[in-house]
């Protein structure tokens, strides 16, 4: 399928998920999620107006930016070594994946300017998930204050893969009450506005929960070829 025909089923599918609890639409922002397609397909999802993409692997990140470069929005969403964010610190506008001291203090010293950045929370908690846990994430926020380049504007999670609908609904509906107790504190270093949550098989459940960034790979750019 063509990114173009994609994008109509998603368009519709948001349109119906933002009216079904009576948001709008350019609430919304999808993230074009390019990590396994190749540079071509990244490209063609950008002429069909989907400027802001997401790659969870520096070098993924580095081989498409060099081509598209400014005409998109770069959103790194991987976990991201603390060694390697000098490699990408100038070319993301977005890093949703913080959720560890070591990555604040790296990022905080080699970043030119406050970067935008989502705090990562494991809300599910499984073991396999990366994030920081529900419990320590207000604790975590708190201490970036002391980070001054990076700002949480807001928080990121990954739903488990599993077809409960009660489920998942939970898991984002969790992460919008953390991010309403964060917002309410009002502190400088998160205005933590924004929530990054919903992937191709979820993203409707995660808008009706209050998403305003969904990050969609397979659905958008894919099937992947192996
Ligand atoms: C791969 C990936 C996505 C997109 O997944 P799809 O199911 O292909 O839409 C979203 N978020 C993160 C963090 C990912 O790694």
């Amino acid at each position: 399928m063509s990114v173009a025909n994609n994008l109509v089923t998603i368009k519709q599918n948001i349109e119906q998920a933002c009216q079904k609890v009576h948001r709008s639409s350019d609430e919304v922002t999808i993230i074009g999620v390019t990590k396994y397609v190749t540079i071509e397909k990244a490209e063609e999802a950008v002429k069909q107006g989907i400027y802001h993409l997401g790659e969870n692997r520096t070098e993924g990140l580095l081989d498409k930016h060099k081509v598209i470069g400014d005409a998109a929005t770069w959103h790194f969403i991987g976990s991201l070594q603390s060694r390697k964010v000098k490699e990408i610190i100038d070319k993301v506008d977005y890093i949703h994946s913080i959720d560890r001291k070591s990555i604040v203090k790296e990022i905080n010293k080699r970043a030119s300017k406050p970067l935008d950045c989502f705090v990562q929370v494991n809300v599910s908690g499984e073991e396999s998930k990366h994030g920081i846990a529900l419990e320590e994430a207000e604790t975590f926020i708190n201490m970036i204050k002391d980070y001054p380049n990076i700002k949480v504007i807001g928080l990121m999670t990954m739903a488990p893969f599993v077809e409960d609908e009660r489920l998942v609904r939970n898991v984002f509906r969790t992460l919008r009450e953390l991010r309403d107790q964060i917002q309410k504190k009002e502190w400088d270093q998160a205005p933590c506005r924004y929530l990054s949550m919903g992937m191709s098989n979820d993203y409707q459940l995660a808008i009706e929960e209050g998403a305003t960034h969904i990050r969609i790979g397979t659905s958008l750019v894919g099937p992947y070829e192996e």
